[in-house]
């Protein structure tokens, strides 16, 4: 089965000749990207779908949410918009809706929100747990993570739970809950903060991890300078999410062990802190991503372009490195290299944009662009 999608007025690729392509065509076969060109040259196939001359981008790679929660925390929010700060600690909120919630429903919450993602462009999403902080619950959310996608992150090391000792809920996280949840997850990942983890405890909980047979990724650096970064570039880690707070030897340590830099500009927004230096970052010799950390706290939002769109605005990129991050740049934050770009060979996850330039996904912020989602 091979479907041409002609009229295409650009194409964002990335390939490294012509990473943007205009008056093109692209070939999917079984699946993948078999060929791309001018339209005019596009070879016979079953099927054609008609551009129409707009967009076409590759499906973005949200590298970073906490999809399958219960409850929402719009009063938080509303409380801190009226002046009142962030602390790490609303998380306890929303683990209390979710404990009581149930699997079938979680699962319902899980789907829908996926599919709000899906209906804006993204195509490969990673979901967390840590809305549990017991055993039984962290394997329950990973199950049905695991219904969702393939990029399932074990992150029992969220906060530490009301009446708990940190140390003493480590030992937890290390044992008994990490071997009921290593085999439901491709990830570990902590919440390195003042308020949730320290760095020896936030080693522990990765080593362990690693040890079990997950690949490491960490929150770093969110509400202050911390120890997160210096630990993901330390272990190897795939990524270090929210980076908000960079010291200058940790922006050296990122360029220098090619650790991802997960930028999360929803948690900005939502929380009115200030946006890292992404600009800065770039110049550095950073790899970066774009993410949209969706979760009830401190960043309720499922849409890759409004981050694109933010990106852009606050944190000094521009479009084109925008989509870069928020594809290629997720993509690379999950250690995948079949998405977030349609060279030949990649996975078929496009996304069809009413619009004559990737440009207008942070030109036009909040206007519905994407008209179709194909997946492989
Ligand atoms: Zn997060």
């Amino acid at each position: 089965m091979s479907t041409a999608i002609t009229d295409i007025g650009e194409l964002v690729t990335w390939e490294a000749e012509q990473p943007i392509r205009h008056d093109a065509a692209l070939v999917v076969e079984d699946g993948r990207v078999a060929w791309v060109g001018p339209s005019a040259d596009v070879p016979a196939t079953d099927e054609r779908v008609d551009a129409g001359g707009g967009t076409v981008i590759p499906g973005f790679v949200d590298s970073h949410t906490h999809l399958v929660f219960a409850g929402d925390r719009a009063a938080e929010f509303a409380a801190r918009m009226a002046g009142e700060r962030y602390a790490a600690g609303g998380i306890r909120t929303t683990v209390a809706a979710t404990r009581e919630a149930g699997a079938d429903a979680l699962e319902a919450l899980g789907r829908k929100r996926l599919a709000e993602l899906r209906a804006q462009g993204t195509t490969t999403v990673e979901v967390k747990s840590g809305y549990g902080l017991d055993t039984a619950t962290e394997e329950a959310l990973l199950r049905v993570a695991g219904r969702l996608t393939p990029e399932t992150t074990f992150l029992g090391a969220h906060v530490v739970p009301q009446g708990w000792d940190a140390d003493a809920y480590v030992d937890l996280v290390t044992g008994e809950m990490l071997a009921r949840c290593a085999p439901l997850a491709k990830w570990v990942d902590v919440f390195c903060e003042t308020g949730a983890f320290d760095a020896d405890q936030s080693r522990a909980v990765l080593e362990a991890g690693m040890a079990a047979g997950l690949l490491p990724r960490i929150h770093a650096n969110q509400l202050g300078y911390g120890p997160g970064v210096q630990l993901a570039c330390e272990l190897g880690a795939a990524a270090a999410d929210h980076c908000t707070y960079l010291s200058n030897a940790d922006v050296a340590a990122l360029a220098d062990t090619g650790v991802v830099a997960g930028l999360l500009p929803g948690v900005e927004f939502s929380t009115r802190h200030p946006y890292p230096d992404a600009r800065h970052l770039l110049d550095a010799g950073v790899r970066i991503a774009i993410a949209t950390d969706c979760n009830p706290g401190t960043s309720y939002t499922s849409s890759m372009p409004f981050c694109i769109a933010l990106a852009v605005r606050e944190m000094g990129l521009t479009p084109t490195e925008a989509l870069r991050a928020a594809t290629e740049g997720g993509a690379r934050s999950l250690r995948r290299d079949d998405v977030g770009h349609l060279r030949v060979g990649a996975r078929a996850d496009l996304v069809l944009l009413d619009a004559p330039s990737h440009v207008h996904l942070a030109y036009r912020p909040g206007v519905p662009l994407v008209t179709r989602v194909l997946t492989a």
